[in-house]
């Protein structure tokens, strides 16, 4: 498909459009707005949040992004993952854990009774670093204040971050992930459960068992049978 076509779709789906329908004269499913939209812009919350961020120039990863990857799900969700970075599978789609760790993120949400449109995804960092490096301190601080504000206005009863960046990142707190792995945490009044990273148990398969423990602890949390 036309990388401009796939752009402009990614940007649509970010915005919260679930589907087009070609038949109707209206073409487009309008997702429930979140919050009265400002005077001064025209767009709500949302969309402006989505819009400044998909035109975000502020690091070095805007020169070499395919896609800004906003993150996908219900903006209105009880629960929000929060991961590290687009990888290449991501960064080609505009839309984060759909490679192999991925597909165990979505093995989990399914293994807790939901779906991918019942949460919200979202990473700390929004542009793929090159090589899957790791993301340097300056592009966390760029990006970090994209991540809070998706926190703010989808106010989730329950955030899990996945691995050290989205942990260390959100919070701007140096916890060790092995130490507080499985630890209520609190982030400005929302329950916080760090677990491992869906990558690192492709390398660890032992630790899955620790991943479901903690998320046994947030089906109980939201009310869901485990
Ligand atoms: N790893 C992440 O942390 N985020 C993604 O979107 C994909 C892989």
């Amino acid at each position: 498909m036309n990388p401009d076509v796939l752009h402009d779709l990614a940007l649509l789906r970010d915005l919260g459009y679930t589907h087009l329908d070609l038949s109707a004269p209206s073409r487009l499913a309008m997702p429930e707005p979140l919050a009265a939209a400002p005077a001064s812009s025209g767009l709500s919350p949302w969309d402006a949040l989505v819009a400044e961020t998909h035109n975000c120039n502020a690091c070095r990863l805007a020169g070499t992004r395919t896609n800004v990857v906003f993150g996908v799900g219900n903006p209105n969700a009880d629960l929000m993952f929060i991961g590290e970075a687009p990888g290449r599978d991501e960064d080609l789609q505009g839309e984060p854990f759909v490679g192999r760790a991925g597909q165990l993120l979505t093995d989990i949400i399914k293994a807790m009774k939901l779906t991918r449109d019942d949460v919200y995804i979202a990473n700390v960092i929004k542009c793929r670093p090159p090589e899957n490096r790791n993301p340097e301190p300056d592009e966390l601080d760029e990006c970090r204040p994209f991540l809070r504000r998706q926190v703010e206005l989808i106010q989730p009863k329950v955030i899990v971050t996945l691995g050290r960046f989205g942990l260390q990142s959100l919070t701007e707190k140096g916890y060790s992930i092995s130490a507080v792995r499985g630890q209520w945490l609190d982030y400005n009044g929302i329950k916080l459960m760090p677990t491992y990273h869906p990558a690192y148990l492709l390398r660890n398969p032992a630790a899955k068992k620790d991943v479901w423990s903690d998320m046994k602890k947030v089906m109980a949390e939201l009310g869901i049978a485990v």
